[in-house]
């Protein structure tokens, strides 16, 4: 059933991607949305004690980037999940973040346009996306070798970081990440900064490739680690 507190700028949205998928809604009890999708069908999975109208205009914004067919955190863990150094560091739950916050970064404009304030885009929007503590915590190397599980961590808090729609200040957490791993922190930056000006809505197999942004990134990691022994 169709949650009963949607807003006008909501059910707006919801009857035009219906004109392109099938969305059904389901109650669950959880703290939070979610929604399931499997090409053009998608589920909503929502608490009706809790719902507001953004939290379903969020889950929504995530079916209206399915219209534009990109895929990025997929992409990344299908083609290096047969290389013996990334397939250790990039696994399902760090390619799912980073989709996540490749999602979250082109549905933020949208979700403003729709009069929503930022503090409602995500829970707890507006805290910081990675403590200092957590950026300070991370041991890249052990004896010369390198960790997979930091380095895994080390891309996930930079993306985090780099994808905050909130004002944080984030001055000494890149400081920290650069004199940890520069090369490292110019990959992953300079990933995000292509993903920044990415056209989702002009997709090309030439000029504008999704796959081709990812591939990039893939061959940067690969030259990162090609002399480097990972655990
Ligand atoms: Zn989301």
């Amino acid at each position: 059933m169709t949650p009963l507190n949607l807003d006008t700028a909501t059910l707006t949205l919801l009857e035009d991607l219906r004109n392109d998928f099938t969305i059904s809604f389901e109650t669950k009890n959880i703290d939070y949305c979610e929604v399931f999708q499997k090409s053009k069908t998608a589920i909503i999975y929502y608490n009706p004690k809790i719902v507001n109208t953004e939290s379903i205009a969020h889950e929504l914004l995530h079916i209206w980037l399915n219209r534009y067919n990109y895929s990025i955190g997929n992409h990344l863990f299908l083609c290096t999940q047969s290389d013996k150094k990334l397939s250790k560091i990039l696994n399902k739950f760090l390619c799912d973040h980073i989709t996540n916050c490749c999602d979250h970064f082109k549905m933020y404009p949208k979700f403003i346009e729709m009069g929503y304030s930022s503090s409602n885009f995500l829970t707890n929007s507006l805290a910081p996306k990675a403590s200092l503590k957590d950026v300070k915590g991370i041991k890249l190397k052990l004896l010369g070798l390198y960790n997979s599980n930091s380095v895994n961590l080390y891309i996930g808090c930079l993306i985090s970081i780099l994808a905050d729609h909130a004002e944080n200040d984030y001055t000494e957490h890149h400081a920290i990440l650069k004199t940890k791993d520069e090369e490292l922190y110019s990959i992953v930056t300079q990933f995000w900064t292509k993903w920044v000006g990415f056209d989702i809505e002009n997709i090309d197999p030439i000029f504008n490739s999704d796959l081709e942004l990812t591939d990039n990134l893939i061959e940067e990691f690969t030259k990162w680690g090609e002399s480097k022994t990972i655990f």
